[in-house]
């Protein structure tokens, strides 16, 4: 058998965001459609050019993307709004073709982009298809057979992977609020995927991978039957290329069976994480014998050196299962960093334990080589991979065992506060002397320029770490006295001293390790720089203090210290693999509750831990959500527990959908939880009160992902609205979100509004 290494996606920003300058520049005006795609061409050339040299055997094409790929894959089946074709009607010329593209990822002055939404699990968001009864498709595979080309130009063997056709239209919306479900569409859809595969034979495509993620989700039996009857008669197509179906993120379990026996020429599958219960699901499968099998055995998400012999183990067993075994990471490469070689701060011993994409590579080819050549083929380098795994099981970086001695002695009871809720309401009404529907705001102000210089200035040297200080607390005692003056209930210092509410409190604490050019793309031209939590966490010293013990000093009204929760911080890091992730939140949330406690100990009254990626990191399989939201409530907890009752607890999530964690929201236990609500019109009010939700709630009365002041009147209306549910002593008035994004002008006067309608709805309560 000749088995050879390949990959589903590489990371596309190029190695000095590149793309990303590209394409900023483009919308900026500074340079043209032509400049643009030919800095495309010559990105997309380097990248093949390395995944060739890196020993693939056969490249993926059509992952590279301008924006997103299932904004990709909605052009390339002609799913185009009518607002966007609307807006950009000629699209005759390149510069027309990306107007139209970038109006419907960003949008413009005259139109709504699609919206944006987490794929899958991971941090990467895509673009959600707008499909109506009215949609009407037409193939446009310009892009991809051009990658095809160029590929195979340069004299590669390449494949094309897509999204495929169920998958695409289960993570479509309606375009309308009417109950039209997209997957209605695929009898219209699948002609186009029948002529697509024609247009890609006669391009020169041996092999099509067609992803499916959808597969590790809990599909209904009838969407499954779907998944059946769509393969089943793209495999029927005459003239076409051999088709992989491809799925990753987690295990197949009953889709297992279908994908066996589906009359498709192979399977790409993760066997990496929970994606690795699906060896046991495929393993009984009579169907596979004649497929090829594409096999995910090196994290595509994680950054953690593969463990070589592990994989060669997994890669055994299938041997014997499949006519023809490759070898792959679990998923695209897009989710990790391109190259640990380019990290001049990391200490080679820490860096020896990593593999960002092309380290992955490296070891795809090695597994790939074992499996052609056999296992003595690859001895020198199966014994520096052993080398690597045992240098970072045995570093003191990695366990600290004054960390686990201490979680040891955590009992049941510290995980609860010390009183029932009524007394803490209590004893918070006597200390904080809240009005009802207290105003406050989620944590940042904006980001200015000032700060933004003054944190490069810092980085560059220009000013020193004390100069920075003074620019930090000039910030802070003007944003105390901007909310003195709007009458602002509970105040908060602004958040001027963080560039990211995780990396802050990585930089600050022990067992994280931050990169210098770790960047993966988050959307768009957006990319982030993950920190990566390798070792036992602790915190060496109070990380806020400071700075709200500086604001409270300004002022008699409360202020709020803010910190990011744990399960936040494990959310957006890469974590370790050697032990649950209950294990390491536990660890982030022991070093939180010191600081509550110290936040408490210098006079801070309100202390809010912000956990908006708690919904976000919900497991794809319903199954697994009951031990993952035990875990992340007990963090939560520990993290907060520490205090006395006056001391008010605060958390802030911000994504609309709570229905599947009311129950966690309630049991996390914070005396006040402010919500997005601004966009779903109060809903989420009904929901807790439904669910018996028991204390107070902060209902976001306006949307910040908007520049646009909300008027007092709709606050009112808002606040009114609320207060039908939940009795009003009970309700907060604070917009949706934190400000950074914003800009001073609409946060004012918004805040102005928003204190005006509090008031006047206070006026409500007193009889006349
Ligand atoms: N406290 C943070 C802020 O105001 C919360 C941000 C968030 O919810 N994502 O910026
Ligand atoms: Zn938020």
């Amino acid at each position: 058998m000749t088995s050879i290494a390949t990959v589903h996606g590489y990371p596309r920003q190029g190695r000095r965001r590149e793309l990303k300058r590209a394409i900023e520049g483009y919308w900026k005006g500074r340079s043209d459609a032509a400049t643009l795609s030919e800095t495309a061409a010559t990105l997309r050339r380097e990248r093949l050019e390395r995944l060739r040299d890196a020993g693939l055997g056969e490249v993926p094409v059509g992952d590279f993307s301008l924006y997103d790929h299932v904004l990709d894959t909605a052009w390339m089946v002609g799913a185009i709004p009518p607002r966007h074709a609307a807006a950009v009607p000629d699209i005759s010329t390149e510069a027309g073709r990306l107007d139209r593209y970038f109006a419907m990822a960003r949008g413009d002055d005259r139109v709504q982009p699609l919206e944006m939404t987490k794929w899958f699990d991971t941090n990467y968001h895509y673009l959600v298809p707008e499909l109506s009864a009215e949609t009407e498709f037409a193939l446009d595979p310009t892009k991809i057979i051009q990658e095809l080309t160029e590929a195979r130009e340069l004299g590669l063997a390449a494949r094309p992977v897509l999204v495929g056709p169920v998958t695409f239209l289960l993570l479509s919306k309606s375009a309308d609020d009417h109950d039209f479900e997209p997957i209605s569409l695929l009898d219209r859809l699948l002609p186009l995927y029948v002529e697509l595969l024609g247009r890609l034979a006669e391009a020169g495509a041996e092999w099509v991978q067609l992803d499916e993620p959808v597969l590790v989700t809990d599909l209904e039996p009838a969407q499954l039957e779907l998944i059946k009857a769509t393969y089943q008669s793209l495999a029927e197509v005459e003239h076409r290329p051999k088709i992989i179906i491809g799925s990753y993120f987690d295990r197949l379990g009953d889709a297992a069976a279908v994908l066996a026996s589906s009359p498709v020429e192979g399977l790409a599958v993760d066997l990496v994480g929970a994606g690795a219960a699906s060896l046991d699901d495929l393993a009984g499968q009579p169907g596979l014998a004649d497929k090829r099998l594409i096999a995910g055995v090196v994290s595509g998400r994680n950054v953690w050196r593969t463990d070589l012999a592990a994989a060669l183990g997994t890669l055994g067993t299938l041997l014997g299962l499949v006519d023809r075994l490759d070898v792959a990471a679990s998923s695209s490469l897009l989710h990790v960093p391109i190259d640990v070689t380019d990290e001049p701060d990391l200490n080679p011993e820490i860096a020896s334990w990593f593999a960002f994409a092309d380290q992955k590579l490296e070891e795809l080819s090695i597994l790939a080589r074992a499996l052609r050549d056999g296992r003595d083929s690859v001895a020198g380098e199966l014994a520096i991979n052993a080398t690597r795994l045992a240098s970072r099981k045995e570093s003191p970086i990695v366990h600290d065992q004054a960390v686990r001695d201490r979680l040891a002695t955590i009992t049941d009871d510290q995980l609860r506060r010390r009183s029932a809720y009524s007394d803490r309401a209590a004893a918070q009404h006597d200390r904080l002397k809240l009005p009802a529907f207290p105003t406050t705001t989620i944590g940042s102000f904006p980001q200015t320029n000032t700060l933004r210089q003054a944190r490069a200035d810092l980085r560059t040297k220009k000013i020193d770490a004390s100069a920075y200080d003074v620019a930090m607390r000039d910030e802070i005692a003007r944003v105390i006295e901007l909310q003195t003056e709007l009458g602002v209930d509970v105040l908060v210092h602004g958040e001027p001293e963080r560039n990211d509410m995780v990396q802050y409190f990585a930089d600050q604490l022990s067992g994280f390790i931050s990169t210098r050019n770790g960047w993966v793309q988050s959307y768009g031209t957006r990319c982030v720089r993950p920190p990566i939590i390798a070792g036992d966490v602790s915190r060496p010293k109070p990380m806020t203090v400071d700075w709200a013990a500086y604001a409270q000093g300004l002022t008699d009204r409360p202020v709020k210290g803010m910190l990011t929760g744990p399960v936040t911080m494990l959310a957006w890091s890469f974590v370790r693999d050697d032990q649950p992730e209950g294990d390491t939140a536990r660890q982030v949330a022991l070093a939180l509750r010191d600081e509550v406690t110290d936040l408490e100990a210098a006079g801070i009254g309100v202390i809010q831990v912000d956990e908006p990626a708690l919904r976000e990191t919900l497991p794809l399989r319903r199954a697994d959500r009951p031990a993952y939201l035990d875990w992340a409530v007990a963090a939560f907890q520990l993290s907060t527990t520490g205090v006395v009752d006056g001391t008010q607890i605060h958390t802030h999530m911000c994504y609309a959908e709570f229905g599947d964690i009311i129950d966690a929201i309630i049991a996390m236990d914070a005396d006040v939880i402010s919500l997005e609500a601004a966009r779903s019109r109060m809903e989420v009010v009904g929901e807790l009160t439904a669910a018996g939700y028991p204390r107070e709630v902060g209902p976001g009365v306006w949307d910040i992902h908007s520049p646009r002041v909300p008027p007092t009147e709709e606050i009112t209306a808002a606040l009114r609205l609320a207060g039908k549910t939940l009795p009003p002593e009970r309700l907060w008035a604070n917009p949706d979100c934190g400000l950074k994004t914003r800009g001073y002008a609409e946060v004012e006067q918004s805040l102005r509004n928003l204190v005006t309608a509090a008031k006047e709805v206070r006026t409500d309560l007193t009889p006349a």
